[in-house]
């Protein structure tokens, strides 16, 4: 091809030259990672990130299916945006992440908001920028949620921070818990290949991020999907051997993969921080065996014994859901148990949503939404409680903070996350943000600590 057929390809496609974009992420971390995948492509046209929503000629919604609570939430945001393109015609609305995976929903937004340009799964995020080339052009919805797990490697991407960088290591999930909707939304597990991995964080490194997260469905079955098998532990061990990287996060930890090797991998790494975010989803043998979680409440107590007694300074959090289905008073009691057995600094609990095509979905429920609510309450309650206790253990202590940036909301302060994952707010300058430094702890709170900053570079 000549030089200045090229040339003119890529100035159809920069149609986004002088116009401005604003992308709303609902849900995980993988969304929020996908999103940044999206900001860079949508960069490569020649957009700009929007001040504000009102200011922006496109707007993406990337969604959150695991529960009813977010799906609501993009509903009323694309109720909103009906309006707004009613005032603004050329204003494009695209659709994308885990609802509009699920083809009811993508038809249903089809119908249902008819403002909306484009609709597209979460395959399709690599082909974004010729659907925006296509929506811009067409009057009518494009819908693209075709199930082919288009190749990912070397998409760019624009990190929300300059120190800390998302880094996917497997897509999908093959675990068919029986109340989720990721492995319909997500697809089959796909591990990435093991030396793209390293060679990534090195980059990032080189760049200047000094902490990474690694993220999964299930980060422990990593590499099962690979000709040589290579195992997470072993992931582990190598990217702590990367010099200049100050920490290695990993989530999700799903418990029945969770192996001593990793464990110890973890208690002898550098980098790697004394974090396991462990699901555990509920306390009773009987429910867990309905969820299809394949561990029992046993397996999971020695496995945060086992945590516990080889990293002394690790902080365990957790997923809980109350009100599954068949859930009695008895169930519930014995999640309660485990909660205090198992002593997590902190736990995110939800009751239980129905979610379509899911195997809970068929099973029979008779308790009230009302008696699941006082469960959740009487949950928290307890975990709150621990959680301040576990965090007060840390008072008068020294520990070191990467700075994240101005506190949300004290405007005075700075906040930095330990190690152990949790936060703490102090007073110093936003000019710390990215470094490492010791702070003291000075006060416990339910959910975060207060401190001094040493002032030293850690
Ligand atoms: N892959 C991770 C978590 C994925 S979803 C894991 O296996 O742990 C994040 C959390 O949402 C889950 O841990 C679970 O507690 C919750 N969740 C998932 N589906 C749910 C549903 N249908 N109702 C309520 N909570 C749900
Ligand atoms: Fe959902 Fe279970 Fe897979 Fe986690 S492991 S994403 S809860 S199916």
């Amino acid at each position: 091809m000549q030089k200045e057929e090229t040339d003119a390809i890529n100035l159809t496609l920069r149609f986004g030259e002088g116009k401005y974009y604003w992308i709303n992420t609902f849900g995980c971390q993988m969304n929020e990672h996908d999103s940044e995948v999206m900001a860079a492509l949508i960069e490569s046209l020649g957009f700009q990130p929007a001040s504000t929503l009102e200011e922006a000629n496109l707007v993406i919604i990337n969604t959150c299916a695991v529960r009813k609570k977010p799906e609501d939430k993009v509903a009323s945001m694309l109720g909103k945006l009906d309006a707004l393109k009613k005032e603004k015609d050329e204003l494009i609305i695209a659709v994308g992440g885990c609802m509009t995976q699920q083809e009811d929903l993508a038809v249903y937004i089809k119908k249902r908001f008819n403002q909306v340009d484009l609709v597209f799964g979460t395959h399709a995020l690599p082909r974004l920028p010729e659907l925006l080339d296509r929506a811009r052009r067409q009057k009518e919805i494009i819908l693209d949620i075709k199930e082919d797990y288009c190749e990912r490697e070397g998409l760019p991407v624009n990190r929300a921070t300059s120190y800390h960088a998302w880094l996917p290591i497997i897509y999908g999930c093959n675990n068919y818990c029986a109340y989720c909707v990721v492995p319909f939304v997500r697809g089959r597990e796909r591990s990435r290949e093991y030396d793209a991995i390293v060679v990534e964080a090195s980059a990032l490194v080189h760049q200047g991020y000094r902490e990474i997260t690694l993220l999964g469905q299930n980060v422990n079955s990593y590499g099962q999907d690979l000709p040589e098998k290579p195992g997470f532990a072993s992931l582990l061990g190598k990217l702590d051997q990367i010099d200049g990287l100050s920490r290695i996060r990993f989530m999700t930890s799903h418990p029945k993969d969770l192996s001593l090797e990793l464990i110890q991998t973890v208690a002898r790494g550098e980098k790697i921080c004394e974090h396991f975010h462990l699901p555990a989803q509920s306390g009773s043998n009987r429910i867990l065996e309905k969820m299809n979680r394949r561990y029992s409440r046993e397996q999971y107590l020695e496995l945060v014994q086992a945590i516990k007694e080889n990293i002394p300074e690790v902080s365990i959090t957790s997923d809980i859901i109350v009100g599954f289905p068949g859930e009695r008073e008895d169930d519930f009691a014995a999640t309660l148990d485990l909660v205090k057995q198992a002593r997590f600094d902190s736990a995110f609990a939800f009751i239980y949503s129905p979610r379509r095509g899911t195997k809970a979905e068929k099973l029979p429920d008779y308790t009230t939404y009302e008696e699941k609510e006082k469960r959740l309450q009487a949950l928290n309650k307890i975990q709150q409680q621990i959680s301040l206790e576990e965090n007060e253990k840390l008072v008068n202590k020294t520990l070191e903070v990467l700075v994240e940036g101005t506190s949300k909301s004290n405007p005075e302060l700075q906040t930095g996350r330990l190690r152990n994952n949790k936060l703490v707010h102090f007073a110093g300058s936003d000019r710390l943000t990215g470094k490492l430094i010791g702070v003291r702890i000075t006060e416990a709170r339910t959910w975060n600590l207060f401190g001094a900053s040493e002032g030293e570079p850690y």
